[in-house]
């Protein structure tokens, strides 16, 4: 078992929290029937919440509670600290944003504990429910009955609505401080008997930024090594596996070895090892600077230069937008589709008020059926057909039915003309649709495959997918309906 499980607190004495262990300890001086039934715990990710939570759990059902709370060792205690308690119901409001679990969650709420006094609710990431996920729980909040108890944690307290959050014993976790992870490091080091020098430790801390699962994490991968670990085997741990990452990222976006899909999937293994993501672009960046500089020196070829200041800027973009995203990985992979897109000229988008029927560019492919002219019979709607007459353009709008008819070919190809369109309409749609992609084009539907839920369920509101349709009409002169389906990364 890793450290981290190893070792996480299971008493109150051993939160390392100093701020959240005091708020547990004086709920000690109450009766427990008059404690609060409700607990909203929120901070950053790797400060213990999940933690504290199973900590909460024990002090309503331990068997043996003393002065200083749940003992830790009783039959309750063993089975919360092993997730195995009937009676604590842990649920991840992140997964089909909650659906499913609050509606367990009000088949259950009714029903006695199994085996304990108490039956303990830990809902994580809960402001990722949905707004009747919200109001489902609001009216369990209201009127819980006696054995219920809630512990809400989240690391974005503001998309909690207050009505919720009003209800509740709101504990705040704050990132940790040296002296609390240091508290926690010398846990781990006493029991396991690893030999390392103060300087190692301090720079451990340093780098975990906070957070108690990263230190402990770093911690055990070093652990491995023989002798006492001193702050440059550290260092050369931590320069190796960043340097090593990055150049792994920068081949999948540059270079012979180009994969989009690699490139993502590299972002999300960075992601749920608990890399920092501005810290990781800054690296990516570094890199990318001095290639650039080690191109110009050699006087290489300007397409590679050119290629090379383009992912430059993209990065540099996503980076500026990474404090504003609610997704802090979401700008570095929207960036990566992008770069993945070929560059596409603006003019495209709104050719001119030509009188030329919709013009046909590249008609070289072959297996486009509807190329040599527009009569092939799937070309049903009736109005885009007629090309006698130029389309009815104001001259103040931009020129409709531009870019021929809908293939999925088209569609893939114009997709960034797409989004620019429709940018204007919806700026968040936009940015969703940025990262997904058209699937199909068929029999008039077109079929738009998002890769996120939440995304889909975005861009599946009966709304967006008017104005999808609308957009496409615009440019394209058809008139489709929208599918959206979930794909897989
Ligand atoms: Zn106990």
């Amino acid at each position: 078992m890793s450290f981290y499980r190893t070792y996480r607190p299971q008493v109150i004495d051993e939160i390392d929290n100093t701020n959240v262990r005091a708020q547990l300890l004086a709920l000690l001086s109450k009766d427990r029937k008059d404690l609060p039934h409700a607990y909203f715990f929120t901070g950053p990710k790797g400060t213990g919440k999940t933690t504290a939570a199973r900590v909460i759990a024990k002090l309503f059902n331990c068997e043996k509670s003393t002065k200083s709370g749940p003992c830790g060792n009783c039959e309750q205690c063993s089975s919360i600290a092993s997730g195995t308690s009937l009676d604590v119901i842990e649920m991840d409001a992140a997964s089909n944003r909650g659906i499913d679990e609050i509606r367990q969650l009000r088949e259950r709420i009714g029903l006695s504990p199994v085996s304990s006094a108490y039956t303990i609710y830990i809902i994580d990431e809960v402001h990722m429910l949905t707004t009747e996920a919200f109001n489902a729980l609001l009216k369990t909040l209201e009127e819980p009955p006696n054995h219920a108890i809630f512990v809400l944690a989240t690391t974005d307290a503001h998309k909690v609505p207050p009505t919720i959050t009003s209800r509740c014993m709101v504990i705040k976790f704050a990132k940790a401080s040296k002296e609390e992870l240091l508290h926690a490091l010398e846990r781990v080091v006493k029991s396991e008997k690893i030999s390392i020098s103060d300087e190692a430790l301090q720079r451990i801390i340093e780098v975990a930024d906070g957070a108690f699962r990263d230190a402990v994490k770093f911690l055990e991968q070093v652990s491995f090594s023989k002798g006492k670990i001193e702050i440059s085997h550290i260092d050369s741990v931590l320069s190796l596996s960043t340097s090593h990452k990055v150049e792994l990222f920068v081949s999948f976006i540059y270079g012979k070895e180009k994969d989009i899909q690699k490139a993502l999937a590299h972002i999300h293994a960075a992601v749920s090892e608990g890399t920092d993501i501005r810290s990781f672009l800054t690296d990516v960046l570094q890199y990318l600077h001095k290639a650039l500089i080690s191109r110009v020196s050699e006087k290489n070829t300007s397409s590679d230069i050119q290629n090379l200041d383009r992912i430059i800027h993209v990065f540099t973009r996503a980076y500026g937008e990474l404090r504003y995203s609610p997704i802090p990985e979401l700008p570095l992979e929207l960036a990566v589709i992008e770069l993945f897109q070929e560059p596409v000229p603006q003019q495209v988008v709104t050719p001119s008020v030509s009188p030329a029927p919709p013009p046909m560019p590249k008609a070289s492919a072959p297996q486009q059926v509807s190329t040599p002219v527009a009569k092939s019979p799937q070309a049903a709607p009736v109005e885009e057909v007629a090309p006698a007459t130029p389309p009815p353009t104001r001259a103040d709008e931009p020129a409709d039915v531009s870019l021929g008819l809908l293939t999925h070919e088209k569609l893939l190809e114009h997709w960034s003309d797409f989004i620019a369109a429709t940018k204007p309409f919806n700026h968040s749609v936009a940015g969703v649709l940025r990262s997904s992609r058209p699937k199909s084009v068929n029999g008039g539907i077109v079929t738009i495959e998002a890769f996120y839920k939440f995304h889909q369920e975005k861009l599946a509101d009966i709304h967006t997918k008017q104005v999808l349709s609308d957009v496409l009409k615009k440019l394209f002169g058809e008139k489709v309906k929208i599918e959206i389906v979930l794909g897989k990364k």
